[in-house]
């Protein structure tokens, strides 16, 4: 088995694959089934990034709660805005990657709901 780079987006690939798991350029005969192991992959691929990203976002609130809480000195004072800022920012990025999470996690929920899947399917499900 050799490796050769894909001739669309030069990710480094297998010789024997028949589609590239990285951008689904085809290199052979591709079966219905594996182009749904190819979307299987991409969707596990693109949930676990989004659940990293959730937590960077996480880490950036917290940041600005502390922010916030040294600003106005244990919250005795007025602090300035910027600590509202970053939160108030951090916060609606949250929602907005929640709601990307969520709408994959039913992609793949209604994916594992079919019938007579294959075991590589399953396996990147
Ligand atoms: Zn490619």
């Amino acid at each position: 088995m050799a490796v050769i780079a894909c001739p669309e987006c030069g990710t480094r690939i297998s010789s024997r694959a028949v589609i590239c798991a990285s951008c689904g350029f085809q290199l052979g005969e591709v079966t219905e089934a594996d182009f749904e192991v190819f979307r299987a992959r991409k969707l596990r691929d693109q949930i676990y990034h989004l659940n990293m990203t959730s937590y960077a976002v996480i880490t950036v609130f917290v940041a600005g709660f502390c922010w916030y809480w040294l600003d106005s000195r244990g919250f005795s004072e007025a602090p300035s805005a910027g600590a509202f800022i970053l939160m108030g920012i951090s916060a609606l990025a949250y929602l907005v990657v929640r709601g990307f999470l969520f709408r994959s996690r039913q992609i793949q929920k209604s994916m594992r709901a079919k019938r007579n899947m294959s075991s590589e399917l399953r396996r990147n499900l």
